[in-house]
Formats: structure tokens, C-alpha cells, sequence
């Protein structure tokens, strides 16, 4: 009797610990485990999935705390996780300034008139960042049609470290002639005039207004208004993919608040060149390799190896050659693009990282530059076996070869790669480099095929809107790339690139997880995990494959609660 008393409060617990807090029932939840399975119902305790199954089984398990959700035949998905973005630069650059895509060289025209319509005769204006690849006219600006949109204000159109500016721009520049000076950059000049600034950014910055920081409150609100809009497109993680300690804190800070919705991990920029800089970068940062928890993790490191294509300093396995050094304004077409680190100096950066027990992953857009890295971490490799457990993030890699994917495959790389370069800059590839790296470029099926796993995203950095962000990042869209593989002119190329939709999917769920060591936790919906979920407004696996585009979350659950809903 004694015994049974004892026991009784002991089993009530047990059986109380079982209740779940939320029960979905009547959906077609896509768990994504490694079955495939679709279930019907899901159930969730403290943020996690308790079980998953049939409707009428889990209904047995709710108590009458549980909360039931009726999805009413609705497809459900885990949660998307963003691998590449920068949304703290994205929240102080919507402080700054509103974001306008350009398609043409009017659209930028048509904007620069309603700007200086608001602003001072006199007052700067710099264009929002717009890549040239991306422009109908596939070329920059010339001051000419700058000047035809404002003659009153000096006008800035940068593209990274090239810049053009209308008559007024160039004369508070000082440069009037083909005698004047840049103190950092060179003026290129045509038929008399200057067309062209190469560098220049100092001298830039010293005769326009130095903008004022804005104020951590309103970093702060601007970056809970863009989590609110990652959520209401069925995002749930981030990768935060070049941030520092600070932006760490404000993350830690946010979560310990409750204030944050979604999890980040943080991936840290530095620029040391050799293994002793790397260490003395740790020693400051002060963070642990996988310090965190659940909502906020420090996951890997990163170093900046090549440029990109949308400069002309992408790391490429052949010179740049005449065609693309003219589209570019590059003036040696024996370039083959930036070259940030030798290979002895990865070596040796990667192996003081891997020493310190952390995770690193490189930006490298180019395919030279893909083999240099992946050859550094091999023979890293060689004396430190442990860095194949470290899952190298190689960030960009746009022209896999089978070679190429086969390496990153036996050293146990993964790829984080962007979906609306392929969808905005193929169709310029595909003109300038030729139609063969057109078929490589975002070349997803290569990955996938030699097993690499790899994850599909945007490298958001500025504009809020999900669909005409620099860059967008709704990844609706991002899924129909991956399916369906046709860019903004309607053109496919490379068929063998596209994914079946699990396969897409996997890439912004189960891949994307192993990314950052969480595949315990994150990208797919088994009992365990946590229960970040997105229900649809119509059938991700059935719908018409052109339809894909269009899916709407109805709602978002962060750990079984709801961040969105429609
Ligand atoms: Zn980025």
C-alpha cells in the first residue's frame, strides 16, 4: 500500500510530462525524415515534437491543456532555415535608405527624378546598390543618363569598387579635367569626359556627408520588423553569415529578452592572413566553437578568399579574357579574378582554426578559386584528420565541376549557395561567359549528385521585400529555382541542374541543419526535434510546379508557437 502510494504521484508526472502543449491534427505534414514520411498529426512539449502519426492516435495523447490545431488538410513543412544572410546589415541599411530594384537603366532614372524631387538642390544622392549584370543594358550607367535624370544634384551610382557619377558628382569630386587627381582611385576619361571611377572610396566618402549611425533602438525595431517578415515567408533560422561579436550579443540579448524569432547561427568574418592573426582573432572574440543554445549558436568562422561575378573579381580557373574584362572595365584580361589568399596561407589559417576546435567555411565564388580552398583543406587534412568532422561551409562556389563536387564530397564539405543570382544573373552568364558556365552556374544537381550537402539561400543583405530584396529571399521562389530552374528571362540552363522537390527542399530543411551541426534539432519534423513548423496555403508536393512560386505560409511555429499567421 505504502509502495503504491509512493508510486502513484511518480506515474501521474509520467503521464502528465506526455501531455502536449499543441496538437496539429488533419494535415499533410512532410516530415522530411529519412522515410519520406507525410503524416497527418504532430504533437509538441516544450517547444519540442513529441510524437507524429495518425490524427485519431495523437488525439488519445491530449489532455485538457493540450491547445488542438485542426489543419484541415493543409500541407505542413519544418521550418525553413536561411543559410546566408546578413540581417542586421539589412535592418541598418533599411535605416539609411529605402531599397529600389532596377531592371533597366530608366528604372534607375526614374528613381534618381523622385529622389531629387524630395531632397535640397545640391544634397548627394548614391543610387541603392544595383548590380550592372542585372541591368537590361548589361553595362553601367553613363554620367550623361545620370545627368539626364537630376542636373541639380551631385549623383553617385557605386558598384562595389567601381563608381560613376553625373557632371555635378564629378565636379564636387574636383575632377574637371584629365589632369585632375583621385587620391586613392583612377578616373577613366572617354572623348574628354570622365566616365569612370576605378577605387576612389576615400576621396568619395570625404566629399559627401558622413551619415549618422542610427540609434540601437532603432536597429533594433528595424530588425524585428524584417524577423517578422523572414517569418510570414517560413523562415524560422538564419545564418547570419558575417557577423561579429557585437552582432553575436545583440542576438544573445534579443533571444534573452524573448524578443527574437527566429534562430540565428553566427557565422564570424575576419581577415587575419596567417595562422598567428587567426588565433589572435579568437583570443578577442572570447566565444567557445558552438557556444549558445538553441536560439542564438556560434557556428563557424570565415574568410573572404576571391570577389565575385558581379565586379569582375571572381576567382576563375581560366583568365577573364577580352569579353568579360570589357563588360567589367577591367583593364587586363590575363586577370583571373581576386586572389585575397595564397594557398599557403590557408593552409595555414584553416589548420590554426581547426586546432581551436572551430568549424570555418570561406567565401569563394569562382571555380579556381573553389579548387584552391578545397585543396588547402586537404591538405589540412593530411596531419589534422579531425577537420573532415568540421564540415567545411564552402559560401558561394557557383561553377561546380564533378571534380570539384567529388573533393568537397571526401573531405566532408557542404555548399551554401544563392537561388536568385541563378534566377537574375544566368541569362547575363549565359551572354558573357558563355553558354557552358551558364549550365554550371548555381549548379545544384552537381552537388546533390556526388552527395554534398547543400544548402539553397539568398545572401539578403539589403531591402525588405521578399520577392525584390538585394537579394530576395523568399524561398518560395528559391524552391521553384531549384525545381524548375528557369531564370527571369524563362530560360533553363542546364536541365541536369534542377532537383526533385524533396531534393529542393532538403537543401532549406535537412541539408541546410547539417550545415550548422543541428540535424538533431532542425530540418526535419521526428519526434525530439524542435517543432518549427510552416503550414502552406496549398500542396508544396502536388501543386503545379509553376504554382510553387506562389506558396504562401497561412502560419509559422517557432518551438509549437505561432510567429505568423495569416
Ligand atoms: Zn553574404
Amino acid at each position: 500500500m505504502t509502495f503504491r502510494l509512493l508510486l502513484l504521484p511518480l506515474l501521474l508526472t509520467a503521464a502528465l510530462a506526455q501531455t502536449p502543449d499543441v496538437l496539429f491534427v488533419n494535415g499533410r505534414i512532410l516530415t522530411l525524415d529519412s522515410a519520406g514520411r507525410v503524416v497527418e498529426a504532430l504533437s509538441v512539449k516544450d517547444g519540442r515534437i513529441l510524437a507524429t502519426g495518425g490524427s485519431a492516435a495523437l488525439r488519445v495523447q491530449a489532455g485538457a491543456g493540450t491547445r488542438v490545431i485542426d489543419l484541415g488538410g493543409r500541407c505542413a513543412i519544418p521550418g525553413l532555415i536561411e543559410t546566408h544572410c546578413h540581417s542586421l546589415g539589412a535592418a541598418k541599411a533599411a535605416l539609411a535608405g529605402d531599397y529600389a530594384e532596377f531592371h533597366t537603366i530608366a528604372d534607375l532614372q526614374n528613381w534618381l527624378r523622385a529622389k531629387a524631387a524630395t531632397l535640397p538642390p545640391g544634397s548627394w544622392i548614391e543610387t541603392p546598390r544595383n548590380e550592372i549584370t542585372r541591368l537590361k543594358e548589361r553595362r553601367f550607367p553613363t554620367p550623361e543618363e545620370l545627368d539626364a535624370a537630376t542636373e541639380t544634384h551631385p549623383v553617385l551610382f557605386v558598384s562595389v569598387t567601381k563608381s560613376v557619377l553625373n557632371s555635378r558628382g564629378w565636379k564636387a569630386l574636383g575632377v574637371t579635367s584629365p589632369a585632375s587627381k583621385v587620391a586613392d582611385g583612377e578616373v577613366i576619361f572617354e572623348e574628354g569626359r570622365p566616365v569612370l571611377l576605378r577605387g576612389g572610396q576615400a576621396a568619395l566618402r570625404s566629399v559627401m556627408p558622413v551619415p549618422t549611425p542610427p540609434s540601437p533602438e532603432a536597429v533594433r525595431a528595424k530588425h524585428e520588423e524584417l524577423v517578422a517578415i523572414y517569418n510570414s515567408v517560413g523562415i524560422t533560422s538564419i545564418f547570419e553569415r558575417a557577423t561579429d561579436r557585437a552582432g553575436f550579443d545583440y542576438f544573445r540579448e534579443q533571444a534573452a529578452n524573448e524578443r527574437l524569432k527566429v534562430r540565428v547561427r553566427a557565422t564570424f568574418r575576419f581577415a587575419a592572413k596567417d595562422g598567428a592573426g587567426t588565433a589572435a582573432y579568437l583570443d578577442k572574440l572570447g566565444l567557445q566553437p558552438g557556444e549558445g543554445d538553441a536560439m542564438v549558436r556560434a557556428t563557424c568562422l570565415k574568410i573572404t578568399v576571391d570577389g565575385g561575378i558581379h565586379w569582375g573579381t571572381t576567382w576563375l580557373s581560366e583568365p577573364h579574357g577580352e569579353k568579360r574584362a570589357a563588360f567589367y572595365r577591367n583593364s587586363d584580361p590575363a586577370y583571373t579574378g581576386n586572389q585575397s589568399y595564397s594557398p599557403a596561407q590557408m593552409e595555414d589559417i584553416f589548420a590554426a582554426v581547426n586546432r581551436r576546435g572551430w568549424p570555418m567555411s570561406a567565401h569563394v565564388t569562382g571555380d579556381g578559386g573553389a579548387m584552391a580552398v578545397l585543396r588547402a583543406v586537404a591538405t589540412v587534412a593530411q596531419t589534422q584528420p579531425d577537420i573532415r568532422d568540421r564540415r567545411f561551409n564552402l559560401i558561394h562556389c557557383y561553377f561546380p565541376t564533378p571534380e570539384m563536387a567529388a573533393l568537397a564530397k571526401n573531405l566532408n564539405a557542404g555548399v551554401d549557395t544563392q537561388g536568385y543570382l541563378y534566377y537574375r544573373d544566368a541569362d547575363f552568364i549565359s551572354q558573357i561567359y558563355g553558354p557552358e558556365w551558364a549550365e554550371r552556374f548555381i549548379g545544384l544537381g552537381e552537388w546533390v549528385k556526388a552527395g554534398v550537402p547543400t544548402g539553397l539561400n539568398s545572401d539578403h543583405m539589403i531591402g525588405f521585400d521578399p520577392n525584390h530584396a538585394m537579394n530576395a529571399f523568399n524561398p518560395f521562389l528559391m524552391l521553384d529555382i531549384a525545381v524548375n530552374r528557369r531564370d527571369d528571362h524563362g530560360n533553363v540552363h542546364g536541365e541536369k541542374q534542377k532537383l526533385s522537390r524533396l531534393d529542393a527542399l532538403r537543401t532549406l530543411t535537412t541539408w541546410a541543419a547539417w550545415l550548422s551541426f543541428d540535424e538533431n534539432d532542425l530540418g526535419s519534423l521526428e519526434p525530439g526535434k524542435l517543432a518549427d513548423l510552416v503550414v502552406l496555403d496549398r500542396d508544396y508536393l502536388k501543386c503545379p510546379a509553376e504554382e510553387i512560386r506562389r506558396i504562401r505560409p497561412l502560419a509559422t511555429y517557432l518551438a509549437g508557437s505561432a510567429v505568423f499567421a495569416r
